[in-house]
């Protein structure tokens, strides 16, 4: 049976996360269960883009340095490492952007550069799209890798926490790519569940004193949620995780695959839970994603089959607010379909032919400029 821990973190306080962080680690082994002096520990953290650090986009700069804290105290060498979403940023900068680089330089600890490590390519078995995947160097480097995920809502595969935070070690344009080759949510969580099995974290200690709801994992509200959740189970801290904000674990595609091929237990019945129970853990009224992979999840197959044409209706897309654009080309660049088109002349075009509807320019638009449009069948349907 896996354990999991669930503890009480009111604030982002020095003393307080120190405090709450021992009292997690020691209900699954402490800290020295999973790290040895001198070993290289890659702190794995949710970079995704540069952003405002009370917006829950990322992992809280002060979380990462109270983790690093209790490594060094293990005798260990903790680094700070991630590829962010956009692949034409520099990783490096984006690590000091989100407050990575402050706390390295006052802990003497290194940032790693997923990007100028090289890669490595790794068998992907369990997916049907592709074959091989490329995993920056640095990530398979490390001795240990503790996975820092943040808890957040995600438009494609509604909800993203350990496992989906490891597609960060697949760097540039590789994750563009990945995301072309799989515009369907079940097929996507099908190459996440490759990458994590291919990095598999030793521990995972996830940032849940604010989380994000709504249209996560970049444009959705921060949330209270007051807690740290920590396991060597990366598949049963996901299947907690997204109880406690409202889904059926077995509901978010990555926990159910990663499950089913033995990654790790998805059954929460079958999770030894400790500390804060999951009933008092559970935040009433959180506010999870709504879109139509969601609303099919909930019709059988068969009648899927049968209503796909329906589906098509049920669509739910992207579109430019020209008010909010800055013309950056942010999306333009990290759109898997190439079928953006945004100029400073006011030219602003999306060819909804080409579009997969991957979301990724809502993920990584530093401006919120993109908003997520619902067909009208779809308003009808997804509240
Ligand atoms: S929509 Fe956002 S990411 Fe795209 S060009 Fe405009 S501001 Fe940049
Ligand atoms: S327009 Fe946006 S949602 Fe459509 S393929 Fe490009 S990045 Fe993905």
């Amino acid at each position: 049976m896996s354990d999991v821990s669930v503890i009480r973190c009111a604030s982002y306080d020095e003393e307080n996360l120190s405090s709450s962080l021992d009292e997690a680690l020691k209900l699954i082994g402490g800290i020295e269960r999973f790290v040895k002096p001198s070993q290289k520990i890659l702190l794995k953290v949710n970079c995704l883009m540069a952003a405002e650090i009370d917006s829950a986009t990322t992992t809280h700069p002060l979380f990462v340095k109270a983790v690093a804290k209790k490594v060094l105290s293990a005798g260990a060498i903790p680094m700070i490492g991630d590829n962010p979403g956009n692949a034409g940023a520099d990783p490096i900068k984006v690590l000091e952007q989100n407050g990575y680089g402050k706390i390295a330089r006052e802990l003497g600890i290194e940032l790693v550069n997923f990007q100028q490590s090289g890669t490595v390519i790794l068998p992907a078995r369990s997916n049907k799209m592709i074959k091989t995947i490329n995993i920056s160097k640095a990530v398979l480097d490390a001795d240990v890798i503790i996975n820092l995920p943040k808890l957040k809502t995600h438009m494609m595969v509604l909800y993203t926490g350990a496992v989906k935070n490891m597609f960060g070690a697949v760097p540039g344009f590789n994750k563009s790519r990945l995301h072309f080759t799989a515009p369907n949510p079940d097929d996507f969580a099908g190459i996440l569940v490759d990458i994590y099995s291919q990095t598999k974290p030793s521990l995972n200690i996830m940032d849940a004193v604010m989380a994000m709801e709504g249209n996560g994992p970049s444009g959705g509200k921060p949330r209270k949620t007051d807690l740290i959740i920590a396991s060597a189970d990366g598949v049963a801290l996901d299947s907690v995780a997204s109880s406690i904000i409202g889904y059926d674990p077995l509901e978010i595609p990555t926990t159910k695959l990663a499950m089913d091929l033995g990654l790790g237990e998805g059954n929460i019945n079958k999770i030894n839970i400790l500390g804060v129970t999951l009933k008092d853990a559970k935040v009433k009224d959180f506010i999870r994603v709504r879109n139509a992979y969601e609303l099919s999840k909930k019709v059988p197959r068969v009648v899927l089959k049968l209503l796909k044409f329906l589906m098509d209706l049920v669509s739910v897309r992207p579109s430019i607010d020209k008010n909010k654009c800055t013309a950056c080309q942010t999306c333009v660049k990290n759109c898997p379909a190439g079928c953006m088109t945004v100029e400073k002349e006011k030219t602003y075009k999306i060819d909804r032919k080409k579009c997969i509807m991957c979301f990724c320019c809502h993920e990584l638009c530093p401006y919120k400029a993109i908003e997520l449009k619902k067909s009208l069948l779809a308003k009808a349907f997804i509240r």
